[in-house]
């Protein structure tokens, strides 16, 4: 099912927690709201699901309008599931009842429960665990127990509130691969917020950059990686430095630009023109360099991430300072001709 809002507005006194808010959300995708703490993310997960009425704008889930001007349809009528970061299990029942439970109580009948509860313990690997408390279970296996009863309601959209930030990094990674597991088995709709950009990035078919109420950028991982809509975004999404230049030539979706007297061609939107303009440039563009067009640059400060080296080296014609990744160690003030391979010039 479709997730559709249109210039969705939520205000908390006079701060908009969600500033004029559109996104489509295409059946079958596995979006992520990416962003800061506070940025609006769990308020636009709760005004999807119906758990906040809205100041503005509307929201289509599949054909159905669910919110909009005097409209704001029941949460309990919009289908959707939600998994929150807290597992919110009932700690009396057994693994198997906690699953069980959404569809008892729409009266389904009897045979059908047990069916369909027992299919999706299986999905998610619990089958042997059905008869255990929740207390005695993993956080993993906790957040697994919430995924299948979220799967039993049979919902065709789940929404997902940071349901992983609560585990250790080590069960984090293999949440993961399950989560990614369970949306392909599923091929639910599936709308998951998080402040973590390698979680984003592992998981997403598309990623929505929120920040302070508004979207940035709604793209794959890879273009919101490698083609940043502007500067926020760029500094948001991995490990780059922005550095001034001009626009000498425009070949196209390239341009050619002037670094310290140097020319490199860069790749960027169609329909720029030539003059001032910044380039994004991430470790991976920057070459160690000892011929051809080269910019000498000094070492400032060398900082060892396990495999490599980063450093920051200063352009010498410019003054300007590039992140850059070294296979061996080096020393601040030692000298390095790098050359540009790549990058993207910001549009604007
Ligand atoms: P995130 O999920 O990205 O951390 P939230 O959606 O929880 O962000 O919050 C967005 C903004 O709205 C924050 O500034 C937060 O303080 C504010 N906010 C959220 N819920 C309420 C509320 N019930 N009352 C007042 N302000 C709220």
């Amino acid at each position: 099912m479709t997730i559709r809002l249109s210039s969705v507005t939520k205000l908390y006194g006079s701060h908009a927690a969600l500033n004029d808010v559109s996104l489509s959300v295409e059946t079958g995708d596995f979006f992520v709201v990416l962003g800061p703490s506070g940025c609006g993310k769990s308020t636009l997960l709760r005004a999807i699901a119906g758990l906040e009425p809205l100041d503005g704008g509307d929201i289509h889930l599949g054909d159905a309008h669910v919110a909009g001007r005097h409209l704001h349809v029941a949460p309990e009528a919009r289908n959707v599931g939600v998994v929150f970061q807290s597992y919110a299990l009932w700690p009396h029942m057994s693994v198997k009842q906690n699953v069980a439970f959404p569809l008892a109580t729409a009266r389904r009948a009897r045979s059908y429960v047990e069916a369909r509860t027992n299919a999706c313990l299986e999905t998610v690997e619990l089958t042997a665990y059905a008869g255990r408390k929740p207390s005695d279970l993993s956080g993993g296996q906790r957040q697994r127990v919430a995924l299948a009863r979220c799967l039993a309601q049979g919902a065709q959209t789940v929404l997902m509130d940071e349901p992983l930030a609560n585990l250790d990094p080590h069960l984090r990674t293999a949440m993961e691969e399950e989560l990614a597991e369970f949306h392909a088995k599923s091929g639910a709709t599936t709308l998951f917020i998080t402040h973590d950009q390698r979680e984003a990035m592992a998981l997403a078919s598309k990623v929505a950059l929120m920040w302070d109420g508004k979207i940035l950028q709604a793209d794959t991982p890879q273009q919101l990686y490698d083609r940043p809509v502007n500067a926020k975004v760029a500094g948001f999404i991995g490990r780059s430095t922005l550095l001034s230049c001009d626009i000498a030539k425009v070949r196209g979706e390239k341009v050619l630009i002037m670094l310290a007297g140097e020319a490199f061609e860069v790749p960027c939107v169609g329909g720029m023109g030539e003059g001032p303009a910044r380039v994004m440039v991430r470790p991976e563009h920057v070459r160690i360099s000892g011929e051809g067009r080269s910019l000498m640059t000094v070492l400032e400060r060398v900082t060892y991430r396990g495999g490599y080296f980063e450093a920051h080296a200063r352009i010498t014609g410019n003054g300007q300072s590039v992140l850059c990744n070294l296979p061996h160690n080096a020393a601040p003030g030692d000298v390095l001709p790098i050359a540009l391979d790549g990058g993207w010039v910001l549009p604007g």
